[in-house]
């Protein structure tokens, strides 16, 4: 974020810096002094409160920025549900993901999985389209938050019927509800305890942890699976179906397009990254930044490894390039039109990366020369 010292936001309200201090203090900040420095976002507030509209600066157009959200969401194509699994460590998540991997029509068609990216997309028999994530690194997680993004629509909460609610379960609990996504459950490990008691001890530590179950009035549904044997994997699949019938999720297939890197790794031929498509189509050749790298698009593959020509709202794709350094997890993928755009992009993030880094340094140092005199 970019950094304001509160002399320069006095100057820019024009307000004299005493009654600023003045007013700051009424405000609640505390031992704030005309050097002191706040984030772009806290002055935002400030001036907010002063009657002033502030506007991010864009580096005279120089960033790249995704566009304005559609009119009309409900005129635009239908794309896959994207559905994370969360769930507290060794409850069964990737044993899950690996039985829906192996049971979808694609994979058959390939003949098998070869790779084990964290994001993949089923083909129900239906011939309905899933995209399944597994949890996201945390820090990619927090920064695709922050920036009030929901990579996910749906999360399939995973809790295993001999060990019931854990921290973990509580974290994703809330993240679900802080993100206001919407959950399903899956008791898992139904082929080692089906006992109905066991289940319904479940549902009860569920309940009360703010989990607005079915069966006590509330609208998440909950089904017993086992990721082991399959048992209870058609009710999971048919209960995200319903889920994602109400919840009706449409895209842009067309425009510059739109993701998030899920995950970004070096591979024998050069670097890779999981990206998901959120809107538009990336196709092989297109350009694309991320966070403070670009790259044109030399391949693309699915996590069956099969070669992609293109990639539309809903789809995980790794995405092969020359990228100047890595792209990092939870970075916000744009596509430009040409590469002067990317670059300026590049060079101008770098800029604002660099002058917040100085401010915060310069804060510091102010900070230790006082507390020295
Ligand atoms: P994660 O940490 O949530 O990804 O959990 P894993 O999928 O790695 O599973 C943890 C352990 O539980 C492994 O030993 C799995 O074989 C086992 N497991 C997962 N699902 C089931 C299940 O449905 N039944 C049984 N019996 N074991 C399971
Ligand atoms: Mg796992």
């Amino acid at each position: 974020p970019e950094y304001i010292s509160v002399s320069d936001l006095a100057n820019a309200l024009r307000i004299k810096p005493r009654m600023f201090l003045v007013d700051l203090e009424q405000l609640g900040f505390e031992n704030i002094v005309q050097d002191s420095v706040m984030t772009g976002e806290t002055a935002a507030l400030v001036a907010a409160e002063y009657g002033f509209e502030t506007k991010v600066d864009t580096g005279d157009g120089r960033d790249l920025k995704p566009r304005p959200p559609p009119e009309d969401p409900f005129a635009l194509p239908p794309r896959p549900p994207i559905v994370t699994i969360m769930g507290h460590v060794d409850h069964g998540k990737t044993t899950m993901l690996d039985w829906l991997r192996k049971s979808s029509v694609a994979a058959g068609e390939h003949g098998g999985i070869t790779q084990h990216i964290g994001a993949f997309s089923v083909k129900l028999k239906s011939g309905k389209l899933i995209t399944f994530l597994d949890t996201p690194g945390h820090a990619a997680f927090l920064s695709m938050r922050q920036r009030g993004a929901n990579v996910t629509d749906i999360v399939v909460l995973v809790v295993a019927v001999d060990d019931s609610v854990k921290p973990q379960t509580i974290e994703a609990i809330k993240h679900a509800q802080n993100a206001k996504v919407p959950m399903i459950v899956a008791i898992n490990k139904i082929d080692v305890d089906d006992d109905p008691r066991r289940i319904d001890a479940v549902k009860t530590d569920l309940a009360s942890n703010g989990v607005e179950i079915e069966d006590y009035g509330g609208d998440v549904q909950v089904v017993a699976v086992s990721g082991v044997t399959g048992r209870g994997m058609g009710d999971l699949e048919e209960s995200i179906l319903t889920l994602s019938e109400i919840l009706d999720m449409r895209a842009e297939t067309d425009g510059m397009a739109e993701g998030w890197v899920l995950e970004a790794s070096v591979k024998a031929d050069g670097r890779a990254a999981t990206i998901l498509v959120k809107r538009g189509t990336l196709r092989i050749g297109d350009l694309i930044v991320a966070g403070k790298t670009y790259t044109r698009i030399r391949t693309m593959k699915n996590e069956a490894g099969t070669d992609m020509k293109e990639a539309g709202p809903g789809t995980p794709v790794e995405i092969y390039g020359s990228w100047k350094q890595p792209p990092m997890a939870g970075d916000m993928v744009l596509q430009a039109p040409d590469e002067t755009k990317a670059q300026n992009a590049v060079e101008y993030r770098q800029e604002i990366a660099d002058r917040a880094n100085s401010a915060a340094q310069q804060a510091q140092k102010e900070l230790a020369d006082r507390e020295e005199a």
